[in-house]
């Protein structure tokens, strides 16, 4: 993992870095306290390019539990088991336009809207391929650390945490039975969701994560495949246009980069071909993301035109 101090982007990064260090706005999670808790002056980004040469600044190293930004990942596995029309009889790929945990289903086909909100994350989870909810996790672990590059730990703590805090996530799985669209029973999926949450990631990690998905499938350090390039032309599509909770349409229209945050402060952002990037910073913003992640993914997507739809 090749990272040249005083390489042009690392330099950019550092700049960033020292500039939105000092921006304190926003509110840690209250939704556990892990994430409560976490130091708020934490701030890490990262960039990895197609090639696999990582630049990084600030905290990019120190690891927390990566939350939502999974729901991106096993979406991918539910996508490469089954394909997207068996999945799509399941979860829809419609932005919600409501708050990530929102208790709401499609009316005529009682799908949850998309797999980067609570209820489509449960349903992605079932539709992994698994004797049980064991196997499932594993599986959901291990395509994580074939795109990050190395082995992720798993946090026992925020595991317990979240266990304690998913009543209504717990709801929201009994509701989507009644309807038809959860295939498993309630517990295993609790299970399955829960762990995926608490897998740990650094910054850095995120970085290359999102470079598998901008290559098209390919770990960029490794060289390994880990999902078609159609399927990850499908995840980075479902998370331009709903990976950022109800800030998603805002974020299309001024980053305008595939990306998908989660309540510890990490946000992943890919763009196709180019790189990808890991921010983290436990500060969330009222609608559930990091405040200085999207502060800087905004200044670079200005300052370079990173829109995905930037014009020649
Ligand atoms: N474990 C969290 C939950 O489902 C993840 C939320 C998130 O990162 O958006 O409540």
């Amino acid at each position: 993992m090749a990272s040249l101090i005083g390489d042009p982007i690392e330099r950019e990064l550092v700049t960033l870095h020292e500039r939105l260090k000092h921006d304190y706005r926003g509110e840690t999670s209250a939704s556990i306290p892990t994430l409560e808790h976490a130091d708020h002056r934490l701030f890490g980004l990262a960039v990895c390019t197609p090639d696999g040469y990582v630049s990084a600044a600030g905290d990019a190293d120190v690891e927390f539990s990566v939350q939502s930004i999974s729901k991106a990942f096993t979406y991918a596995l539910a996508l490469s088991d089954r394909g997207l029309e068996s999945v799509h009889e399941h979860v829809g790929a419609e932005p919600s336009g409501e708050a990530f945990s929102a208790i709401s289903l499609e009316e005529e086909t009682g799908r949850p809207d998309n797999p980067m909100i609570n209820a489509g994350a449960l349903v992605t989870c079932a539709l992994v391929s698994g004797a049980d909810a064991h196997e499932k996790y594993e599986r959901i672990h291990a395509l994580m650390e074939a795109c990050a590059g190395r082995s992720l730990g798993f946090d026992e703590t925020v595991y317990e945490e979240e266990q304690g805090a998913s009543d209504r996530n717990r709801a929201l799985a009994h509701f989507m039975r009644s309807a038809g669209s959860l295939t498993d029973e309630v517990d295993p999926t609790m299970e399955v969701y829960l762990k995926q949450c608490s897998v740990l990631v650094s910054t850095r990690d995120l970085a290359v994560m999102g470079a598998t998905l901008a290559t098209g499938g390919v770990n960029p350090l490794t060289g390994d495949r880990v999902f078609s390039g159609t399927v990850a032309r499908h995840v980075l599509t479902v998370m331009a246009t709903c990976g950022m909770y109800d800030y998603s349409g805002e974020w299309l229209l001024t980053v305008g980069t595939p990306a998908k945050s989660g309540v510890s402060g990490g946000l992943i952002t890919a763009s196709p071909g180019q790189f990808g990037m890991g921010l983290f910073s436990p500060k969330l913003d009222a609608r559930g993301n990091s405040v200085r992640a999207v502060a800087a993914s905004q200044d670079l997507a200005d300052r370079y035109e990173l829109h995905a739809l930037t014009l020649p």
